[in-house]
């Protein structure tokens, strides 16, 4: 506890009573500091002078009633130094005539403040429900969002299952599709045949030569030839159709003037309107000189389509066959016609298969519904498009737009220019096959193995290559643009020379017994895949004996530099030391070809090489000669005679090595069977 008195000042500030003595009459005769200060009270002052306005009356009745009996919690309002009024309870005394009046301050707001504290209260209270409110609502949208989410999940999974099983059906659609043109095309190919005797027999018998026919019988000669060519045409247009669809025609390029074309399509064209016809055909001159490398005959194909339709919808006018350079290297043909034309909802909708305009006036024409379809596809091959315009009544006008070159020649160029070099470190793998586009897939596989794709496309090229070139390993499609390599298969497993180079017939028709019984050393359907092919080849390529090089050499650090130089390469190597004990295991061990040092420490290298030439055992056998030093110009002409080359020591690099022993060894007749080993890379 502290005994430090604490000033008086302090009580003073912290007190809320005033005290006042007044005389009966209400005279305030003494009066407290506090009171003085508060309420500005004074000496000689009338209590009453100090109540508020309208309480003095309160004032009065308390001196009254103090006059007499001490009096409680008198409650009087007074002005504090004319402010605001300020409720003062007060306890009075009286003493020997005299009141002592102490009053102690209310708060006069203590009401107010209950009210506003209740009203707070109550608004916390509503606050306090609406938060709930918000709250429940919250939670509300919460459980929403929730539910919606699941459902969200649910769709999803639903439209995950749908994709999947549009993927499905998209695939067994192509499949299908698939099918169906290989059914078409085989269908068609065994239509034609029959028909083909159908048409020769008619005319046959429509010539007189071979005895006269009645005239009924004459017409029905006609009628039957009238309808095989009808039904022939239709077979071929399916044909080509079946082919353009599944990506199998071959393209033929060659390089024309587009004026010439049109000359030759002229002639072919006119036939069709006879000399008596209201109906012109126009061909106008070209206005420059436009050249084209793309397949002229499936232009011509288009055009000829075109001109035939044209010819058939227009009864009178003209029909005009021009060319002209299109954008972005292009070149614009069109055929317009002044025929009867195509009513717009129709003219996109004839470039569909079997679609014909249903008016009375096309019903008048006989058709196949065949014949744009095909020409638009046959455009989308040449790289080109074919549209329409037409104004019914007033005819149409078709344009085939073509690129110039088409993509495929550029592409080909580069193929074909990078088959024409032998790379001297690659097995060279000939691959027949008439789509260019798995050809670029072959090439695309092999690129960084130890193969190098020689690409053919029909029988025809193939056996030029193989003049030039003995493949490690060959690819055959079976399935060619107006050809089967199954000849050619039987050709090569019966012939001496190429019967020991692997063949992988890669084909979609099932014919893996056949392939077999003709010799093929694989059979697999379409598509094949990178890491199939790269191992097949390696396997295929890597049967057979090895071949054996010997190396003589007495430096040891060189002979451990030529073995490193050859390793991964399917060559077994030999060591001698020396000029004697080479000439030992040439004999000995029959090496295929022999690495030679000019430099040897027993006998010259010249002496090795006339034993060898004097002894049947090794007088075949080719020498490469490996000299560290230059050689003078009579030994390296003796040399050059009887070595199959001289290579220099210590720049020898792999490829060249591996080049030279390659000759070598096919000069001397074992080349196919080094170089269907060469998979150092694969
Ligand atoms: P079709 O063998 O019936 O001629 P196409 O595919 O060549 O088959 O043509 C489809 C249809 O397009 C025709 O049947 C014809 O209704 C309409 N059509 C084609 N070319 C013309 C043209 N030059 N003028 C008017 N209609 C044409």
């Amino acid at each position: 506890m502290t005994t430090t008195p604490l000033p008086g000042r302090v009580f003073d500030a912290l007190s809320r009573e005033v005290a006042l003595v007044c005389d009966a009459s209400g005279t305030i005769t003494w009066v407290d500091e506090r009171a003085e200060r508060v309420l500005s009270a004074s000496v000689g002052q009338k209590l009453r002078a100090l109540a508020a306005q309208g309480t003095e009356e309160k004032v009065d009745r308390l001196l009254t009633q103090a006059r007499d009996e001490r009096v409680e919690g008198w409650e009087l309002i007074l002005c504090r130094g004319g402010e605001k009024p300020t409720t003062f309870a007060f306890s009075v005394q009286p003493y020997e005539g005299v009141l002592v009046m102490m009053g102690s301050l209310v708060p006069e707001d203590y009401g107010n403040a209950l009210g506003q504290v209740s009203s707070t209260l109550s608004e916390l209270a509503a606050l306090h429900r609406e938060t709930e409110r918000q709250q429940r609502e919250l939670q509300r949208r919460a459980d929403e969002l929730q539910r919606l989410n699941k459902d969200l999940e649910e769709s999803n999974r639903g439209v995950r299952s749908l994709h999947d099983a549009l993927d499905e059906k998209a695939e067994s659609l192509q499949r299908a599709s698939e099918v169906k043109s290989r059914v078409v095309a085989n269908v068609s190919h065994e239509f034609r045949t029959p028909l083909h005797s159908i048409l020769g027999l008619s005319k046959v018998l429509l010539n007189p030569l071979n005895g006269q026919l009645s005239g009924e019988q004459e017409k029905q000669v006609h009628f039957i030839r009238t309808s095989a060519e009808a039904l022939y045409e239709l077979v071929n247009d399916l044909l080509d159709l079946s082919k353009a669809e599944a990506g199998k025609a071959v393209l033929r390029h060659t390089r024309f003037a587009a004026g010439e074309f049109l000359s030759a399509l002229r002639g072919m064209m006119r036939p069709l309107l006879p000399p008596e016809s209201s109906v012109e055909l126009i061909f106008p001159e070209p206005q420059e000189e436009l050249e084209l490398e793309t397949d002229q005959a499936k232009l011509s194909q288009v055009l000829r389509n075109l001109v035939s339709n044209a010819v058939k919808f227009t009864e009178k006018g003209s029909i005009t066959v021009s060319v002209a350079p299109g954008p972005r290297d292009t070149v614009a043909f069109s055929v317009k016609d002044t025929g009867i034309g195509i009513p717009p909802e129709h003219q996109e909708r004839i470039f569909e298969e079997f679609i014909q305009v249903e008016t009375p006036l096309h019903r008048k024409v006989k058709g196949t519904g065949l014949g744009l379809s095909l020409a638009r596809r046959l455009a989308e091959m040449l790289g080109g498009t074919l549209t329409v315009q037409s104004t019914p009544g007033q005819g149409s006008t078709f344009t085939l737009t073509v690129p110039r070159m088409h993509p495929e020649v550029k592409e080909m160029t580069g193929l074909s220019e990078r088959a024409e070099k032998l790379d001297p470190a690659r097995a060279p793998v000939l691959v027949l096959e008439d789509d260019r586009q798995t050809l670029f897939l072959y090439e695309k596989y092999l690129e960084r193995s130890g193969f190098q794709v020689l690409p053919v496309r029909t029988v025809e090229d193939a056996r030029r290559t193989l003049q030039r070139v003995r493949p490690a390993a060959m690819v055959l499609d079976v399935m060619l643009e107006g050809e089967t390599s199954w000849n050619f298969l039987a050709e090569m497993k019966t012939k001496e020379q190429t019967r020991d180079i692997p063949i992988l017939v890669v084909t979609i028709t099932d014919r893996e017994q056949k392939a077999r019984a003709l010799g093929a050393d694989e059979f697999w359907l379409k598509p094949v895949e990178a890491t199939q092919l790269l191992r097949k080849l390696g396997e295929l390529a890597n049967r057979g004996p090895v071949e054996r090089i010997l190396i003589i050499d007495d430096d040891e650090v060189h002979r451990y530099l030529l073995k490193q130089l050859l390793k991964d390469t399917p060559y077994a190597l030999l060591e001698a030391r020396g000029g004697r004990e080479g000439l030992l295991m040439a004999r000995e061990q029959a090496p295929h070809l022999i690495f030679l040092d000019f430099l040897l420490p027993d006998i010259t290298a010249f002496d090795v090489l006339d034993e060898m030439k004097a002894d049947p055992r090794t007088r075949e056998i080719p020498v490469i000669l490996q000299t560290a030093h230059e050689l003078k110009e009579d030994e390296r002409t003796r040399l050059g005679r009887e070595t199959a080359a001289i290579l220099a020591k210590h720049t020898l690099s792999r490829e060249v090595a591996i080049s030279r022993i390659r000759d070598a060894l096919s000069k001397a007749g074992l080349g196919s069977r080094v170089e269907e080993r060469e998979v150092r890379r694969g």
